[in-house]
């Protein structure tokens, strides 16, 4: 395996009471890249996330982390401490605490050692609240409640919660489901600056956003890989445009 390579899926199968939602599907991320999954209704995009982060175990295949680490059998809590965040499409905030608040408490949930969650903050841990704010444009709404957040607002503060524990590796379903188009273009722009770090994994449905920005698409249809390539190569592919529009 090369050493670029951060997340490797050989020959997936996932069933569910005997139906395969998943059928031998293979996955090759390499580090810092920004990878679209897109197929139509029951493909088996979200299926794929939930094996990649261990919510679902398959019956089959094999999944690997940075080059070496079998996670295929790992629990969801091991494959979240090794560095695979899973971002689900309802943004899991706490309302009534502020933008900050809400940073604080993700960060300090990446400490290991209890007595620390309860240690006051230091210069370095503000300065990365600090920076995370801009990165994800809230610096100006640090005091908010969450709450009072816009839709998009509250998405990215969720994106920022997941880079504060530092992941490898970022799963996010849908980022921009009910976005307005500004609040969409600027969380394209975001998952590109995240992306020079770190690898993402965005399961989406909205074609606009995928032609905008992304570099390279994964096709899923019935459980198995249709096509992978840019999105020029995706789209002139005839099976993809039959399953797409039935032609
Ligand atoms: P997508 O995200 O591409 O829309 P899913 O991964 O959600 O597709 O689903 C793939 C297939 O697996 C669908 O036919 C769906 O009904 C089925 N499926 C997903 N989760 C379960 C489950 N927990 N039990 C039974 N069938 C499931």
């Amino acid at each position: 395996m090369k050493e670029s390579v951060i997340l490797q899926c050989d020959d997936v199968t996932v069933e569910f009471d005997g139906f395969k939602a998943i059928q031998g599907m293979n996955l090759k991320l390499e580090k810092g890249e920004l990878r679209f999954l897109i197929g139509p209704n029951g493909a088996g995009k979200t299926t794929m996330l939930d094996v990649i982060c261990g919510k679902v175990r398959p019956s089959s295949g094999k999944v690997t982390f940075d080059g070496k680490v079998d996670i295929t059998r790992k629990k969801e809590h091991q494959i979240a401490g090794l560095g695979i965040g899973r971002k689900f499409q309802a943004p899991s905030i706490f309302p009534s605490m502020t933008v900050h608040e809400n940073l604080e408490i993700a960060m300090r949930q990446k400490r290991t050692v209890f007595a620390t969650m309860f240690a006051k903050m230091g210069d370095d841990e503000r300065s990365r609240i600090d920076h995370q704010l801009g990165m994800i444009g809230l610096r100006s709404k640090a005091s908010w409640r969450a709450g009072g957040l816009s839709h998009g607002e509250k998405q990215w503060l969720e994106i920022g919660m997941m880079l504060l524990q530092e992941p490898e590796i970022l799963l996010l379903d849908e980022p921009v489901a009910g976005m307005t188009d500004k609040e969409t273009d600027k969380t394209g722009e975001l998952l590109h600056e995240i992306a020079q770090l770190r690898s993402i994994v965005v399961v989406e449905h909205d074609m606009e956003f995928v032609r905008n920005f992304a570099s390279k698409v994964t096709v899923m249809h019935e459980g198995k890989l249709l096509k992978e390539g840019s999105m020029d190569e995706v789209q002139g592919d005839d099976r993809v445009a039959e399953v797409y529009l039935g032609k």
